[in-house]
């Protein structure tokens, strides 16, 4: 017996019906009919199709819409619209191409918004925009759950082009269906009918229209839209460039005070907090959360209050006149009153192929409560010889069972603080391995299990059941690409306020009488926040913290 309480279209993951798809009560349709106007519908009009940009909001008051996947061979119904309900998901919000066609399958009456009425009246009545955001967003996790979207990926699982375009997609949340060249014996049909050669992959359809054989992440993004509606040519009170938590953050509070925000981001929203599988120790999440599920959260909270967010590298800032520029890899030249770099730092990977499999599940990045948690009583592994490596070694032997520690070199004199090299000797849990490099992990079921590593002066290899490797091996910020607009410390991270020294400030001709705002570069109403400032704390929270401080002082600055 069919439940006709469940809507038509796909079958959902979720069981949260009511929200994904509620129904709006009387007085809620009156609030919106208020921002809107009334149109007549015929059956078998479409209202939108797929591929359309700026689509507006419709609110279903008399009638049924039904939203269809279109195809060269058939359709897929996705939902059907009856009185009280409303289109959309999260690409309707901010204006980007509608993944789907919506078409009358019964004559009634629809309430019509335009795109910047809808997120209007998301931003100013609370119970209504509680009720879209949450719908759009659990309607996008539904369609990234089925992969059900406007994108087609034929790829192989062996092709790294292939991997990272999954990562893009999934990562900036955009639903898509996946074709393995190995496993689907559909695809040689499908790469025929496109002219497509198998050495071509990985290939993106996009819409069923646009071919692109291996593209860039830029060109992915640019045939799905995620650009097109963001002027790239006005002047903006701040523009922010990277994603990260501290970017994202900072949108959010610059955006929800009134500021014209754009942000930059080479890849995906999220940073390296985005490849976290659960952050624990983030305020407010008792239970955790991933670190994709924060930075989608982060990234729809900072659209919602009017911040855009161009998926595009940042590769210069033209600093030496006001207004500054922020030049972009796809030649774009956008003038900003003021600068937030929130660009991060990269981890040093040992090359290894499976490290980044592991991450999260085995290999990790700091020794922190949580993760010494994980390896009480068992053997760890520590790669690194420098002060981080030594304290995290020192940490975890109050819990492990053993500490290896491997260094490339002879000995941590060089590397380390006399302090921390007495502690390691003094600690017999500790065991210094020295002219020994990690070669490689290995694991079943998505969590390390065994190393291997090798001595660089006999060659000698050893296998070792150990399930938690420590990689210490220092961060690189993302600050090269500045081109010494700013003051870097000896390290390459940003000096700002109170770091920056008398002789920093006349080196860099600083122009002001008053000195640098906590968080301000070398240069006037330029800000760094986030991994890659000097001197910062490699966290979520410290992250977040600075991108909401950084933003009072833009204030002030657009005030002078
Ligand atoms: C695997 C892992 C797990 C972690 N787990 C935790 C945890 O549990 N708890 C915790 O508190 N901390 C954790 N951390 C640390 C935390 O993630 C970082 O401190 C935090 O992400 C720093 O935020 P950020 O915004 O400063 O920089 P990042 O997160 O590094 O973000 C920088 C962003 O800028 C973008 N970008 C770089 N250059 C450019 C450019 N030129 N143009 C445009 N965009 C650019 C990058 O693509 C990136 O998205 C973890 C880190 C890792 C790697």
């Amino acid at each position: 017996m069919s439940d006709t309480s469940l809507p038509r279209g796909l079958p959902l993951t979720s069981s949260r019906v009511e929200q994904i798809f509620p129904k709006l009560t009387p007085a809620q349709i009156r609030r919106i009919a208020a921002n809107g106007h009334m149109r007549a519908i015929q059956r078998g009009e479409v209202l939108y199709d797929q591929g359309d940009s700026a689509v507006p909001f419709f609110v279903v008051v008399s009638g049924e819409l039904e939203i269809v996947r279109p195809s060269s061979t058939f359709e897929t119904i996705v939902t059907v619209c009856g009185p009280g309900q409303f289109t959309g998901e999260v690409n309707t919000l901010f204006g980007r191409r509608a993944l789907f066609r919506a078409r009358a399958t019964k004559p009634g009456e629809l309430i019509e918004l335009d795109c910047q009425r809808m997120l209007a009246l998301v931003q100013t009545d609370a119970e209504l925009g509680e009720i879209l955001m949450r719908a759009f967003i659990l309607r996008r996790a539904e369609l990234v759950a089925a992969s059900v979207g406007d994108v087609v990926l034929v790829g192989s699982m062996h092709s790294a082009g292939t991997l990272r375009i999954k990562e893009f997609l999934m990562r900036n949340g955009h639903p898509y269906s996946y074709m393995d060249l190995e496993r689907n014996p559909e695809v040689q049909n499908l790469l025929d009918s496109f002219h497509i050669a198998p050495s071509e992959i990985p290939v993106v359809i996009c819409r069923g229209q646009v071919v692109l054989r291996n593209p860039t992440n830029h060109q992915v993004a640019d045939c799905l839209g995620f650009n097109e509606t963001i002027d790239q040519t006005h002047m903006r009170d701040l523009v922010i460039i990277g994603a990260g938590p501290s970017g994202l953050a900072a949108a959010v509070y610059g955006a929800s005070e009134g500021l014209d925000v754009l942000v930059l981001e080479t890849s995906f929203p999220g940073g390296q907090a985005g490849s976290s599988s659960r952050i624990e120790n983030y305020l407010g999440f008792p239970t955790g959360i991933s670190g994709q599920e924060l930075a989608a959260r982060a990234y729809n909270q900072a659209q919602k209050f009017g911040a855009q967010v161009l998926i595009a590298k940042g590769t210069r800032i033209a600093c030496d006149r006001k207004p500054y520029t922020v030049e972009v890899e796809n030649g774009a030249r956008i003038p900003a009153r003021t600068v937030v770099i929130a660009t991060g730092a990269e981890y040093r990977r040992p090359p290894i192929e499976s490290m980044s499999r592991f991450e999260g599940a085995g290999v990790y990045y700091g020794a922190t409560y949580v993760e010494a948690q994980l390896c009480g009583g068992e053997e760890v592994i520590v790669v690194g010889g420098g002060n981080s490596a030594g304290q995290a070694a020192v940490f975890l032997a109050e819990v492990a069972k053993r500490v290896h520690m491997l260094i490339r070199s002879a000995g941590l004199v060089e590397s380390m603080s006399r302090y921390l090299i007495r502690r390691i000797e003094e600690t017999p849990r500790i065991v210094l391995h020295t002219h020994t490099e990690c070669m490689a992990l290995e694991g079943s079921g998505g969590h390390l299990e065994s190393v291997r590593w090798q001595n660089n002066q006999t060659g000698q290899i050893e296998e070792h059941n150990i399930r938690h490797v420590f990689v210490m091996t220092g961060a690189t910020p993302n600050s090269r690409w500045l081109g010494g607009c700013v003051t870097l410390d000896a390290k390459g991270f940003i000096k700002t306020g109170p770091d920056l020294s008398p002789e920093d400030l006349s080196a860099a001709r600083w122009p002001l009488a008053r000195s640098p705002y906590l968080l301000e570069t070398s240069l006037p109403g330029v800000f760094a926040i986030g991994d890659v400032r000097s001197g910062n704390i490699k966290r979520v929270a410290s992250a977040v913290g600075e991108g909401s401080i950084a933003i009072s002082f833009v204030h002030q600055v657009l005030k002078e």
